[in-house]
């Protein structure tokens, strides 16, 4: 798939001397209408967005500068539409390329963060030997009257399935920055030899 194919059509792929910059695979995983493409949305830059868009990717790729060194992040917004594509075979690729995985809820909606359990222990299932980077996210904290799900609550489940957590606002567009840089730090604490 194009998308995949590494510097394609990334905009900034002007370094001629083709300096080895490693290229991590992030997936958004959730329910529908918990924010994952907004995101992704914020993740990429609405401009690039658009111009993406027009290729029909679901897929979004930046370099970050995380504490003075580069990572890219492909981040995968992929989940629900190859989850309804032919049963679940392409939804369980989701599941298999991962280098890092986003389960995203939104702290209005019970339902999705009973969901987000259920996909943690799926890919859990999955990917049993590795020890890859999950990040829990609570999104929509802006709306705080409508709130489901405590912070407390969701701090514990991460404690429980061992993964990291943030609460965002991608409507906010807070701590929208943090969760992938967060994703990028995780990935180098597992890197071989990697220091945090
Ligand atoms: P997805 O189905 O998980 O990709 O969710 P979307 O990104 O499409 O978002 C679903 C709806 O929730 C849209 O109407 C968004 O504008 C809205 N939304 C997403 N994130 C937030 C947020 O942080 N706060 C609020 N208030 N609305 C949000």
């Amino acid at each position: 798939k194009a998308a995949a194919c590494r510097g394609s059509w990334s905009s900034d792929s002007s370094d001629s001397a083709g300096t080895w910059e490693p290229l991590y695979r992030v997936v958004l995983l959730g329910d529908p209408g918990v924010g994952k493409t907004s995101l992704v949305n914020l993740f990429a830059g609405v401009q690039e967005r658009d111009l993406l868009e027009q290729r029909g990717e679901d897929t979004y790729e930046r370099t970050l500068s995380v504490d003075g060194e580069d990572t890219t992040l492909l981040v995968m917004d992929t989940w629900e539409s190859e989850k309804r594509g032919e049963e679940s075979r392409l939804g369980s690729r989701c599941l298999q390329v991962g280098n890092a995985y986003v389960i995203v809820y939104s702290v209005t909606d019970r339902g999705s963060f009973e969901s987000a359990s259920e996909l943690r222990i799926q890919l859990r299932r999955c990917r049993q030997a590795e020890n890859i980077p999950i990040i829990l996210v609570g999104n929509k904290t802006d709306l705080v009257r409508c709130r489901e799900v405590s912070v407390e609550e969701g701090r514990a489940c991460a404690v429980v399935f061992d993964c990291k957590f943030i609460e965002t606002s991608a409507a906010l567009q807070h701590n929208v920055a943090e969760l992938f840089e967060g994703v990028v730090r995780q990935i180098r604490l597992r890197r071989p030899g990697g220091t945090g």
